[in-house]
């Protein structure tokens, strides 16, 4: 097919994604569920067999939906097949409004009550063209930071008892196999994979994680994850990374890039988030290029030094951008079932939880209301797609223009050199969805970055070295530190 077809089609189809987004967003009138007709009794702190809601799934999304269901005295099951603590391969790093939750929840104190995270304070991101900078935030963060390192292990355990605490039902080692749906009763039942136990709900909630296979399995979900990331964990006093948190763009994996968090006890969480795009860079290659990264990206090689341990690459599946339909008559999709995992930073546990939140708002309302249409359910949709399920959409865009353009890189990180750390924690703000995406283009960022822009141009053009892929980013390596 002529090229300039294929332009105009992608072009086309990226327009009317966005203009359904928009008008989900911005115009489309939200829905008033109290004024749908009754269907059924509210039944709180009602003794009956069903409950309100069954969860499958109790990782960030699931148990953060049960806390607040319980608080709001509902009647919620959460069925999950693993048994806690169980790992789930990840970068480790939660952001602020996951910060938040979890202060609501009353695990953050635990958390570093028993010094098991480690609040990112020097932070920052190596550029394509091999510009850095890390700063730090502590002081213009204030109490909550801007992101924390924590091992799910220990996050997602914590998470499942403060919903177990707050009132919700969880049974472990509990494999969902099949739902099927009574319209007649308005009544899901919900079966097992290794037993002939049964649950019936209300409305069932899918929250299994980015394979997504029961939403798939019900026709809401179409299509398998996107892409794939990596991660190793690295012993703690064999590595040489000083800082807390940093972002490597390396131009051959772009837009995709590796990072590296460090936790409380100096382990060193090492990833590579394949972000789809670079013919290069697919989810076959990752084992590659995670190697490739660490033996031979300057920063992170220097940053791990000669004597790592390491542990074995483990590979988990992404699921970017949203999907498409996360909801239907009396259920809904969410956390990284549904997709909510920002494509520019692979990053998705805050908007699993905010997701998880959102749902338990509109489900308490349908519950009062007693009704769990489709149209009752979307008004989730509509509010995930009003907080930042529009800015997805820009975020593929800006990473795509950033692939092509890795120059665009190079200047936002000679801005952050020039600004210092409030411009980083702007950044920050928009790269982890604190904020909008469309807060690039207000004049402080998109004036300084322009500037930067042009002279890194007339640098280059003038044949003059712009950042150093030789030597190490500053603030990234202990020299002093024993290996
Ligand atoms: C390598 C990698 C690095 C990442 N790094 C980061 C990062 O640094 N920061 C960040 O914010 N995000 C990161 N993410 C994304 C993050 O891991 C997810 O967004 C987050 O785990 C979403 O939480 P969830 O509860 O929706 O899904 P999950 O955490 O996947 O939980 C789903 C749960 O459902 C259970 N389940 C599945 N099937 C069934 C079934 N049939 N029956 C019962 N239970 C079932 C699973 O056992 C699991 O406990 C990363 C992802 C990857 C792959």
């Amino acid at each position: 097919m002529d090229t300039w077809l294929i332009a105009v089609l992608v072009i086309t189809g990226a327009v009317v994604l966005y203009l359904r987004r928009w008008w989900y967003a911005s115009v489309r009138p939200t829905v008033n569920i109290s004024s749908f007709p009754r269907k059924y009794p509210d039944e709180k702190g009602v003794s009956r067999p069903h409950y309100d809601v069954v969860c499958v799934g109790a990782g960030p999304a699931g148990a953060t939906l049960g806390f607040y269901m319980s608080k709001m005295g509902r009647k919620i099951l959460l069925l999950e097949k693993a048994t806690f603590p169980r790992d789930k391969i990840c970068g480790d790093a939660l952001c602020k409004t996951g910060i938040e939750i979890i202060h609501e929840m009353g695990v953050y104190e635990e958390l570093k009550k028993e010094n098991k995270m480690n609040i990112a304070d020097s932070g920052g991101m190596v550029s394509p063209g091999g510009l850095s900078y890390i700063g730090r935030s502590k002081e213009i963060l204030g109490e909550i930071p801007g992101a924390i390192a924590i091992k799910r292990i220990n996050l997602d355990e914590k998470l499942a008892r403060a919903c177990q605490k707050a009132g919700a039902e969880l049974r472990e080692n509990h494999a969902v196999k099949t739902a099927t749906f009574d319209k007649s009763k308005g009544l899901w039942t919900i079966s097992l994979e290794n037993s002939d136990e049964t649950f019936t709900c209300r409305v069932l909630v899918c929250a299994d994680g980015a394979p997504s296979k029961l939403a798939i399995q019900l026709g809401l979900v179409k299509q398998p994850p996107q892409t794939s990331c990596s991660r190793c964990y690295i012993e703690g006093g064999t590595h040489k990374f000083k800082a807390d948190g940093v972002l490597f763009y390396n131009r051959e994996l772009l837009p995709g890039y590796s990072c590296l968090f460090r936790h409380a006890n100096d382990e060193a969480n090492f990833c590579i988030y394949l972000i789809p795009g670079n013919p290069d860079a697919t989810a076959e290659t990752l084992a590659f290029w995670h190697e490739k990264m660490m033996k031979e990206d300057p920063n992170i090689s220097r940053a791990l030094g000669n004597n790592i341990k390491t542990e074995r690459m483990k590979a988990a599946a992404l699921r970017i951008g949203g999907e498409e339909t996360t909801f239907a008559d009396h259920v809904l999709v969410i956390g990284d079932a549904a997709g909510f995992t920002d494509p520019m930073t692979g990053e998705g546990i805050h908007t699993a939880m905010d997701s998880a939140r959102m749902a338990a708002n509109v489900l308490d309302e349908a519950l009062k209301a007693g009704n769990f249409d489709a149209p009752i359910m979307e008004e989730y949709q509509n509010r995930w797609l009003n907080a930042w399920g529009t800015d997805f959409y820009w975020s593929m865009v800006m990473i795509q223009m950033c692939y092509k353009y890795p120059i665009l890189m190079d200047a936002a990180v000679a801005a952050m050199i020039r600004k210092g750390d409030r411009f980083l924690a702007r950044w920050a703000d928009i790269m982890t969805g604190r904020v909008t995406k469309f807060n690039l283009l207000y004049p402080d960022f998109v004036i300084v970055i322009t500037y930067e822009l042009i002279v890194l141009i007339i640098k280059r053009l003038l044949g003059i070295k712009v950042g150093d892929r030789g030597s190490a980013a500053k603030g990234l390596v202990d020299d002093k530190k024993k290996q």
